[in-house]
């Protein structure tokens, strides 16, 4: 195990990206800390670390100003390469945020090149000839062509990117990552040569990230999906600067009562609250009787008193038509808020009462608990499911506070709530 500085550091446009990135860093053996935004204190006993900024969206100026300032502070954290983080399906518009931030970064590093790669064909994403696929259909035909806030109308990358920024943007197509980490950095000295700044990588498989990895070990910068940073942590070994000894995902072990809070209505969450109730005690928040004042907060911290020891479960998932039904009498932003203040504050009350092992399920409702708790820092600890990790909030001092999983909707198996709460070191 290596001590001392951390080496690589990671700006993420988004809190559940950034745990999938940590995740993939401990799996590679790099002992990983997640911030929720640039922290005040220095972080301890660590290999990579991982600033979530909430900047994917927001306007391109404060999204370059945020991940300066998260630069800055892993700059001065000791970390020597430097990693942006955006979503696997390139979420972004034509004014950024992708370009702006990549250029703001290599002017900031004195760099002059950088690749961007959100492939990550495990998930189904994978980019051939600069053209992002997700599973076997074009990015522009995926559903992502009718997101909300980022379309997706435009397939081709070297193309989409080229319209967030002034420099020149290539591409390191699919035959030269397939010959080899030399070949990739040759192509790199020819495109730096012929004036392009940033080039769309292809990479069709694993093994593609892998060679993407070692052949960008010199670059200050790297841009790109989770699935191309697993192929960094290689480098650090190869040099000898990280001893990956497995250990990464250690977490200390913490005292304390548990709980189970869900937010998030998606299907896979639908399960998991039905199979927890089928055989352990679980309170529903009703976002009506929220509507009216009744004090359901409350009731739900009766309920787990009179249950404790044992674990309960307080959510306020529903079925879709249940969901629709409360969106259409209250409006579906104020029956999130609503629901979130609800869960945030009962977490809070809980902590207060000594609840120190907290399972999520929600990325909003996670949110809302995260910040309820006043958490900052998370070490990232041992994969529970894909992409979602057991970890622990950390205080300034690197001290262990309490322990988390925190689960965007869809993710996990339908007995998640008992595997993760064994995972996080808590009880049923
Ligand atoms: P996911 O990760 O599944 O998207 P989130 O927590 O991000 O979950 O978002 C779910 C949103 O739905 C939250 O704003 C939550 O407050 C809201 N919500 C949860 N349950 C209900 C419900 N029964 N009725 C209306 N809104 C709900």
């Amino acid at each position: 195990m290596t001590s001392g500085k951390p080496l690589l550091g990671c700006i993420a446009d988004d809190f559940t990206g950034a745990t999938d990135l940590a995740n993939m860093l401990v799996r590679e053996g790099m002992r990983t800390i997640q911030t929720i935004g640039v922290p005040a204190a220095p972080v301890q006993d660590v290999d990579a670390i991982v600033v979530a900024l909430k900047s994917r969206t927001i306007a391109p100026q404060e999204a370059v100003e945020q991940s300066l300032a998260a630069l800055k502070w892993l700059q001065d954290q000791g970390c020597t390469q430097f990693f942006f983080k955006y979503c696997s399906t390139f979420d972004s518009t034509d004014q950024g945020n992708i370009g702006p931030v990549a250029d703001a970064l290599l002017q900031a590093l004195g760099a002059d090149f950088t690749i961007a790669c959100p492939a990550f064909p495990e998930n189904g994403r994978t980019v051939y000839h600069g053209h992002l696929f997700v599973n076997d259909t074009l990015l522009n035909e995926s559903g992502m062509e009718n997101h909300p806030l980022t379309p997706m109308r435009d397939a081709n990358l070297v193309r989409v990117l080229q319209r967030q920024t002034p420099s020149k943007v290539g591409l390191i197509d699919a035959n030269t990552v397939k010959k080899g980490a030399d070949a990739i950095k040759a192509k790199i000295a020819a495109l730096r040569e012929a004036g392009i700044r940033m080039a769309i990588a292809d990479a069709i498989s694993n093994d593609d990230l892998y060679t993407l990895g070692a052949g960008c070990s010199d670059l200050t910068l790297i841009t790109g999906g989770s699935g191309v940073a697993l192929g960094l942590p290689g480098n650090f070994v190869r040099t000898g600067a990280l001893n990956a000894t497995g250990s990464a995902a250690d977490l200390p072990g913490i005292e304390g009562r548990s709980v189970v809070l869900a937010g998030s209505a998606s299907k896979a969450t639908n399960g998991q609250v039905a199979h927890w109730k089928a055989s352990h005690p679980a309170f529903r928040i009703d976002p009506l009787a929220l509507a009216k004042g009744d004090d359901v907060v409350g009731q739900a911290l009766a309920f787990a008193q009179e249950h404790a020891p044992k674990t309960v479960l307080i959510y306020a998932t529903a079925t879709p038509d249940e969901v629709r039904a409360v969106q259409a009498e209250l409006g579906t932003q104020r029956a999130g808020e609503l629901v979130e203040q609800a869960l945030a504050t009962v977490a809070s009350k809980l902590g207060d009462q000594g609840v120190t092992h907290f399972v999520v399920a929600g990325g909003e409702t996670s949110g809302a608990v995260v910040q309820a708790l006043d958490v900052r820092a998370l070490r990232i600890g041992p994969q529970i499911d894909p992409g979602v990790p057991a970890t622990v909030a950390i205080d300034g001092n690197g001290g262990a506070q309490l322990a988390l999983a925190l689960k965007s909707g869809n993710f996990g198996t339908v007995d998640f709530f008992e595997k993760a709460l064994k995972a996080v070191g808590g009880s049923l």
